[in-house]
């Protein structure tokens, strides 16, 4: 449906679409000299030794699934409020997502859940910083060392955020950042693993490249890979976009900021509260219904939102009531209560560069009203 209001929209400019046509003129569309580029300043920027770009925020996922060899038996421990990928990356290798509850303020994984769902199975915990806000990760990195276990951060909706001065993905062992259209910084699609252990980049390059080594020919393939690649095209746009970063983040700030002093008083909605030393780049704006709310109330004021031309989505539904999950592993509704109620009762507001605090008041005028 078409709104006057899109809930989400690039930000691109004739820097842009300049660089696309820069690569396109150079004849070298893939595994050229902009992906080296593009690798090389995402690792500065995200305070990595390595980043190795690829296809999407998933492939990424799955790339270091399959690096750190977890498959068939195993367990990974993450969150059921998040976007599907940050488990399915784990099922799609045979191994088992174990979800743990949430914090109710924070909406991230609840660090305190994980140690006691811990098993002799357990090989990684995937935290994903939900609509841009860092994990609390001291906690995890202490209990992850304590038993062997890797992390993954799911960076994938918060480019740009640090908790101190710690870029989000520079955390755990490696994090994944997604560029599909509604992130903070997008290449078309693409995404991005960083970390600063080598090796594991290396295994990265490889599955990402049909197996292929560095050092091998063409039809040199030692191990079994895919093709996640990124072209030089995409590389180019995420090159401009991610020089542009601050400015991106700046303008999703300002807008808000201009959310929060309209419903952040608002006794009958509730937003993300951030953690201390947070600096956020924000993804998306969420806020929560209060607890006199029930899922058909939430559905039905999206609906109207929608029909008055605003565009609006509940994020997210939990992963582990999708219906495959339900029949493979027999979840049922009141599994995760603290994640259940908040997923019942979110509505994404729009959330771009572009939006004005007009916009912003007709936005806010018709939630209230809808109360
Ligand atoms: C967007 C997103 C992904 C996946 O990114 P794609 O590039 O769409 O594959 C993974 N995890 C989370 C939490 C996301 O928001």
């Amino acid at each position: 449906m078409l709104h006057s209001i899109d809930l989400a929209k690039p930000n691109i400019t004739e820097a842009e679409v300049n660089a696309v046509v820069g690569v396109l003129r150079s004849g070298r569309l893939s595994l050229g000299p902009k992906l080296a580029e593009f690798e090389e300043a995402f690792a500065t920027y995200c305070h990595t030794t390595e980043a190795v770009a690829c296809s999407s925020g998933t492939a990424g996922l799955h790339l270091l699934i399959k690096a750190m060899e977890i498959g068939a038996g195993d367990e990974v421990i993450t969150t059921p409020f998040s976007f599907v990928a940050s488990a399915n990356c784990a099922l799609i290798e045979g191994a088992r997502p174990v979800f743990v509850d949430i914090d109710p303020a924070t909406w991230n994984i609840d660090p305190a859940l994980i140690e006691p769902a811990v098993t002799e199975k357990t090989k990684a915990v995937i935290p994903v910083h939900v609509f841009g806000q860092p994990v609390d990760m001291d906690v995890i990195t202490v209990m992850a060392q304590r038993h062997g276990l890797r992390v993954i951060e799911d960076s994938c909706e918060a480019l740009g955020s640090r908790d101190g001065d710690r870029p989000a993905g520079s955390m755990g062992d490696a994090g994944v950042f997604g560029f599909y259209p509604n992130k903070q910084m997008t290449t078309g699609e693409g995404g991005m693993i960083v970390t600063s252990d080598a090796d594991l980049a290396r295994m990265c390059r490889s599955l990402r490249n049909q197996g292929r080594d560095g050092n091998g020919g063409w039809l040199a393939h030692p191990r079994l890979g895919y093709n996640y690649r990124l072209s030089d095209i995409n590389c180019a746009l995420g090159l401009v976009q991610l020089s542009r970063m601050d400015e991106i983040v700046a303008a999703r700030a300002r807008v808000e900021s201009l959310y929060r002093e309209r419903l952040g008083a608002e006794e009958r909605l509730a937003m993300q509260a951030v953690r201390p030393n947070v600096a956020m780049s924000w993804f998306v704006l969420v806020v929560r219904l209060s607890e006199e709310y029930v899922q058909a109330d939430r559905d039905r004021i999206l609906k109207e939102l929608s029909g008055r031309g605003i565009g609006c989505s509940n994020y997210f539904v939990p992963i582990h009531l999708q219906p495959f999950y339900v029949e493979r592993f027999g979840h049922k509704p009141g599994d995760f209560p603290v994640c259940e109620a908040l997923a019942q009762r979110t509505i994404a507001l729009p959330f771009h560069h572009e939006l004005t605090e007009a916009d912003v008041d007709t936005v806010c005028g018709e939630l209230l009203s809808l109360l």
